[in-house]
């Protein structure tokens, strides 16, 4: 049996996955079982950030692996201690949870909003409000935060205390924080599996103002748009607002699973000791191999990212077939006159991996993908739109 059928016999079938088995890659490449070499738009989601197998990274990893290779939170650890504190110096937030995935830190920050709106108004000031069409996660709490109903159908009842604003009006926010006992707001700056559409900036500004004026916790989520993806360390700093709590993930373990929630001063002391935890949060392989990913994502490399980005919003925008493009440094959405599936489809004949949210062709290259490398797969994409 080779690898898909056994793949489709044995794996729950929660994935619609491309008929492509990757074995093997180096930086933006990646090969298949056959040795056919891709050039890799989408690394595995914003996971990728170096792309794969990077030197730096790979040592970093390495060198903990021969230390030791889990402690659990009943210790100290020096890889999670200063992974916290290099997070924390350069956003300005004061203390960080680590868990694993991005619902992991999105339950961790909704968490905090409840205990907030607790010891700010009273247990029944829980309700948070997020926006439609946005996305935070597959647990049963995250899917409630989550704005789109296809994703609650099934699994009915969510999780109580969750309303959804329209995105970029104001009044809507305005009225759901005049109708519930809220306890926080929660918001992605550019909205990734939603159609990669970013948030604009008068509205996000007027979010922060709204919250603080309600003592609401202001709650970023970003899990995708975090670690240098949109041009800047996190987006909430080129957006020029202070949030209370910042989660991240994806790109951050650089290709391993991590997660975590960032908390600033109005957070800060939330959190005592019993109320999370995390068997696997905050380990050292982990914590070794996102150290070095932060590390690395310097003013120089965020130059690139919005270079590399204002090529590809250049190139595609003027392109023929292009009916929009969207998004935010290295996280770009491409609506198409073609169906994006087909698009998508031809790229992966061709040799290029794109990948899709919603009606689109999404781009999440790796932050240091070489600019010869971007040209030749942006222009493969944009012949194949073309067609
Ligand atoms: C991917 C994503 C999540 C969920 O992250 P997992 O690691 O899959 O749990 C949450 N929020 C946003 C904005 C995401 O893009």
């Amino acid at each position: 049996m080779n690898i898909i059928e056994t793949d489709k016999q044995y794996i729950a079938g929660t994935y619609a996955r491309f008929p492509l088995q990757l074995v093997s890659g180096k930086g933006s490449f990646v090969y298949d079982e056959t040795g056919k070499e891709y050039i890799d738009l989408g690394t595995g989601i914003a996971v990728n950030a170096f792309g794969v197998g990077d030197e730096a990274w790979k040592s970093a990893v390495i060198a903990q692996l021969d230390k030791i290779q889990h402690t659990s939170n009943l210790y100290y650890s020096e890889p999670c201690a200063l992974l916290a504190k290099e997070l924390c110096m350069r956003t300005g937030l004061k203390k960080v949870f680590f868990s694993n995935s991005g619902a992991e830190a999105n339950e961790c920050a909704i968490k905090a909003a409840r205990k907030h709106g607790e010891l700010k108004k009273g247990k029944d000031h829980f309700v948070i409000i997020t926006l439609k069409n946005s996305f935070h996660g597959r647990t049963i709490t995250t899917l409630s935060a989550t704005g789109q109903d296809v994703f609650h159908e099934h699994f009915t009842p969510m999780t109580d205390g969750f309303v959804h604003a329209v995105a970029n009006d104001i009044d809507d926010m305005r009225a759901l924080v005049k109708a519930h006992k809220c306890c926080g707001i929660m918001i992605e700056l550019v909205q990734g599996e939603g159609g990669v559409t970013a948030l604009d900036t008068a509205y996000v500004k007027q979010v922060e103002s709204l919250a603080k004026e309600n003592d609401l916790l202001l709650i970023v989520d970003e899990v995708q748009t975090g670690n240098g993806r949109t041009g800047s360390l996190y987006a909430f700093q080129d957006y020029g607002i202070t949030p209370d709590v910042v989660t991240t993930a994806k790109g951050l373990g650089g290709g391993l699973p991590i997660g975590a929630t960032m908390l600033g001063e109005r957070a800060e002391t939330l959190f005592t000791a019993g109320l999370n935890g995390s068997t696997f949060g905050g380990n050292p392989v982990a914590c070794a191999g996102a150290l070095n990913i932060l590390g690395r994502i310097d003013d120089k490399l965020l130059e690139e990212v919005k270079e590399k980005s204002a090529y590809i919003f250049a190139t595609l925008g003027s392109a023929k077939g292009v009916k929009s493009v969207t998004g935010k440094g290295l996280m770009i959405g491409v609506e198409t006159e073609k169906d994006a599936s087909e698009v998508i489809k031809n790229c992966m004949a061709r040799g290029v991996l794109v990948i899709k949210a919603k009606n689109k062709v999404r781009l999440l290259p790796a932050l240091n993908i070489p600019f010869e490398t971007l040209k030749k797969a942006i222009e493969i994409l944009k012949e194949e739109i073309e067609k």
